[in-house]
């Protein structure tokens, strides 16, 4: 297993829910963490308490990552910062019922923008450098939504499958490179993102720590082992 010490990252939708539980195991772990969403005084408070407990060093960028030029505005201020970027967790993302009969076009657009252009734009604004270094792991933060559907969920779904093509497709595109991706698909996690969902499963959902193993486990191998997919569902 390798070390994280040192390591820099970004994650995005790290104000809340699963991201910033990323945000705080991976500074805990001795991880430069820049932190990336749109509400600053969540952001403000993730970082605090980082920094107010110990467990390592964080700073924020508010960014809108549907906003090309606010991305571009987070990974300038990540190098600023940083220097180079090692790490980014794509993990900003809405869930918004949008059906397709219920012809709401806004939600659509909106799931579209934030998971997939949105994933894609961090991925755009980081990789080159990366390439260039020979050296970097990207992190989709999917679902198990792009595996499965409900009535419910068709667009979401289409998002979350489309997040794991492209991970599977970077990962042929990057082979060679020294750059590693790797795909995590979560079932339910008890965050924010379904506290209004009418959820009747008769699992026990999962705790956002049990996404930040996942997450640990596939950046702490060695260089040359790519962890392309990990599924965690509740038993
Ligand atoms: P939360 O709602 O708790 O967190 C979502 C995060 O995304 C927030 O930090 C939010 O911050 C951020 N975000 C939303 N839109 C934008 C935007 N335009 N720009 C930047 N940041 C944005 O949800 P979860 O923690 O549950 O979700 C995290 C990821 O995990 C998502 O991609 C979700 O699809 C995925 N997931 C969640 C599951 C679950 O059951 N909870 C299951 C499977 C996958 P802000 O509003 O401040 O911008």
């Amino acid at each position: 297993m390798t070390t994280l010490e040192g390591k820099t990252a970004i994650v995005t939708g790290a104000s809340s829910g699963i991201g910033a539980k990323i945000a705080e195991e991976l500074a805990a772990e001795g991880v430069k963490v820049l932190l990336a969403a749109r509400s600053e005084d969540k952001l403000k408070d993730v970082v605090e308490k980082i920094e107010s407990k110990s467990m390592g060093k964080a700073s924020y960028v508010v960014t809108d990552v549907s906003d090309l030029q606010s991305v571009t505005n987070l990974v300038k201020e990540a190098q600023k910062e940083f220097s180079q970027v090692d790490i980014l967790i794509n993990n900003a993302g809405q869930m918004l019922t949008g059906t397709v009969r219920s012809g709401r076009v806004k939600e659509w657009e909106r799931m579209i923008d934030v998971n997939i252009k949105g994933l894609l734009y961090c991925i755009d604004a980081v990789l080159p450098e990366m390439i260039d270094r020979s050296y970097g792991h990207i992190v989709n933060i999917s679902s198990v939504s792009g595996f499965e559907v409900t009535k419910n969920s068709t667009v979401y779904s289409a998002t979350k499958s489309a997040v794991k093509m492209i991970s599977a497709g970077l990962e042929k595109e990057l082979a060679r490179t020294g750059v590693r991706t790797t795909n995590i698909s979560p079932g339910m996690v008890e965050t924010p993102l379904v506290a209004g969902s009418n959820w009747k499963g008769e699992r026990k959902k999962l705790q956002t720590k049990d996404i930040v193993r996942a997450v640990i486990y596939a950046l702490t191998q060695p260089d040359y082992v790519n962890v392309n997919e990990i599924t965690v569902r509740p038993v």
